[in-house]
């Protein structure tokens, strides 16, 4: 765990689930592995909490409970209704740092266990961890990059811990597949922006990129990927026969 400092904790990410992915959370039609990545980053992201809350109440409230006198002024006014009355109920959101926030801060539990990992891994990484994060065995999978992999999820996709030691760069490399990384400690950079704890990178298909990351502190990350990820650059066609996935 020391190579883990406790930075970054109680920030509010930058890179968030796309409005598409978080409705279709909102509606349940999200895969095993994409919930999974989306609820690890709501467990850190207040805005997305607040924005999930406004999804589900206006999917319950139009099919609940829109009350037939404001249906009489037509969908549109019964609409804005259902948003201001979510709307006065945003006060009462959950902030981050609150027990739904899985950072917490540093100094302090989320539970009644204070342990590191706690501080750290957001309860849904927990979940899937049969032991604690200074005892994981990461494999190498080359030069400055190493793996953990966790319990596969219904539909095929891979779930994994990575770590990308501090300043190391991951050579340049595709997917055949999408690829959601989430950041918990550290921080890392590619073609699609600076990420830290709490942001969510997605990778389609073809896309290729080349992250670095941040010096100074390894980047911790959950990582979900459909397919196996295929190394693009000069040093890729060397390594690629021994990248597993
Ligand atoms: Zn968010």
């Amino acid at each position: 765990m020391a190579q883990y400092k406790p930075t970054g904790f109680g920030r509010q990410p930058s890179h968030h689930p796309d409005h598409s992915l978080l409705l279709d959370y909102a509606s349940g039609a999200t895969s095993e592995a994409e919930s999974l990545i989306v609820a690890t980053h709501l467990t850190l992201c207040a805005e997305c909490r607040r924005e999930l809350a406004r999804l589900e109440a206006v999917g319950g409230s139009l099919l609940e409970s829109i009350e037939p006198a404001t249906l009489d002024n037509g969908f549109d006014s019964g609409f804005a209704a259902v948003m201001a009355r979510i709307d006065g109920e945003d006060a009462a959101a959950p902030t981050v740092g609150d027990r739904r926030d899985g950072g917490a801060s540093p100094g302090t539990s989320c539970c009644a266990c204070d342990g590191d990992d706690h501080l750290l891994l957001p309860a849904p990484v927990r979940a899937l961890l049969d032991r604690s994060l200074d005892r994981v065995e990461w494999k190498p999978i080359m030069r400055g990059l190493d793996e953990a992999p966790l319990p596969d999820v219904a539909g095929g996709a891979k779930v994994r811990l990575m770590r990308i030691r501090a300043g190391a760069t991951v050579p340049k490399h595709t997917h055949r597949g999408t690829e959601m990384t989430l950041v918990l400690a550290g921080g890392f950079s590619d073609e699609g922006g600076h990420f830290e704890r709490g942001d969510l990178a997605v990778l389609g298909a073809e896309a290729d990129h080349r992250p670095v990351a941040d010096p100074g502190e390894d980047c911790l990350c959950l990582v979900v990927t459909t397919a196996p990820l295929r190394l693009t650059g000069r040093m890729g066609r060397l390594l690629n026969p021994f990248v597993r996935f």
